[in-house]
């Protein structure tokens, strides 16, 4: 038998990361069962903006591998992270490496995310099922919607469901979103780095699946212009103290603190992330911060379940779809638990 692992790496493309893999064929291999079978592995880090033509190597360590629901097993995913040749140190577009060094800091707290990762489906220049001249009618219908006038792009979501399920990701839901052509998968409840591990195999399954209806999965902060909503990364947080009983103390204290370093949270949070977090379309303006129940104008929702049991968990509004979920769990640790 044959293995083949298909070694998924994130890019040093500017200004949002893109992901690229390759498929390194395991022979005499019956199945991987644990990560340290896998070897490391290098690419042409000319090709992805991560080095310069003459000194070009980048290294790929795997760090976490899943079941490859594509070409079934014994073939399997693996999340690598792009590692200097030289020295083995994390490479500068490397953000899992501080992610996970932050995590294991405050790994006591038990820190957990949920992220709702929304994406638009394009069809060439024009979202999925889009009008060719002109717009759709106004937004209300879509969230949540049925039928042929209302949804577009179900079958890929409804295999890409399937796929991450099959992966073993830790995939909590799917909807239809507001815009049409827009839609929504979670990942969660999980602690960090592997939350944002699966968010990037998720993405990469998605792009996949996506490709053979030659439909693009795209992870635009503000993908049309105008009365349309944008696509956002919302990232549900708790710590072991904010699921317990008295927790609200420790949510409300966590949302004061992420208050003080708000710039530094928005700047990290993807690009472009001016239009879409306009102070409209259930967003807080960038360059403002608030927090509330049930308030989707806030920067950071207290769902209402929450303020009735006085326990349970944040959700930070702000990070785009296009976020790196590693920069955005490292600095929600950072700003809640080492402040
Ligand atoms: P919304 O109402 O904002 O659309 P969703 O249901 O889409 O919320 O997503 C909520 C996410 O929060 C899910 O991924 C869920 O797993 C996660 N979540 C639930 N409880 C917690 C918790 N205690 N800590 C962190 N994340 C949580
Ligand atoms: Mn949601
Ligand atoms: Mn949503
Ligand atoms: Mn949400």
């Amino acid at each position: 038998m044959v293995v083949k692992a298909e070694y998924i790496w994130i890019d040093g493309a500017e200004p949002t990361s893109k992901l690229r893999s390759k498929t390194k064929v395991m022979p005499d291999k019956d199945e991987i069962s644990d990560i340290s079978e896998l070897p490391l592995w290098g690419f042409d880090g000319s090709s992805t903006n991560q080095a310069a033509g003459e000194d070009s190597d980048c290294v790929l360590k795997p760090v976490a591998f899943y079941n490859d629901p594509i070409r079934g097993w014994p073939h399997i995913l693996v999340m690598t992270e792009v590692m200097t040749p030289r020295d083995m140190q994390p490479h500068s577009t490397n953000n899992r490496a501080a992610c996970a060094e932050m995590a294991a800091k405050h790994k006591i707290e038990e820190c957990i995310f949920g992220i709702e990762q929304e994406y638009t489906f394009f069809d060439g220049i024009k979202p999925l099922g889009w009008p060719d001249n002109g717009f759709p009618a106004p937004q209300f219908g879509y969230y949540c919607g049925v039928g042929a006038d209302e949804v577009y792009g179900r079958e890929i979501v409804e295999l890409h469901l399937d796929a991450c399920i099959d992966a073993g990701l830790a995939i909590s839901g799917i909807n239809a979103e507001v815009m049409p052509a827009q839609w929504e998968f979670q990942i969660g409840p999980v602690a960090a780095p592997e939350v944002a591990d699966q968010i990037w195999i998720a993405r990469w399954l998605l792009y996949r699946i996506a490709e053979d209806y030659g439909v693009s999965a795209t992870l635009a902060a503000k993908p049309v212009k105008g009365d349309w909503n944008g696509a956002g990364a919302h990232t549900n947080f708790s710590t072991k103290a904010m699921r317990e009983d008295g927790g609200m103390e420790h949510i409300t204290a966590a949302c004061e603190k992420l208050g003080t370093r708000a710039m530094e949270h928005v700047k990290n949070y993807g690009a472009d992330i001016e239009d879409r977090l306009t102070g409209a379309h259930e967003t807080q303006s960038w360059d403002q911060f608030s927090y509330g129940v049930s308030d989707r104008g806030a920067s950071i929702r207290i769902p209402w379940q929450v303020s009735i049991d006085g326990k349970g968990y944040l959700e930070d509004r702000r990070p785009n779809a296009n976020c790196d979920p590693y920069l955005v769990c490292k600095l929600m640790i950072e700003t809640i638990c080492d402040l």
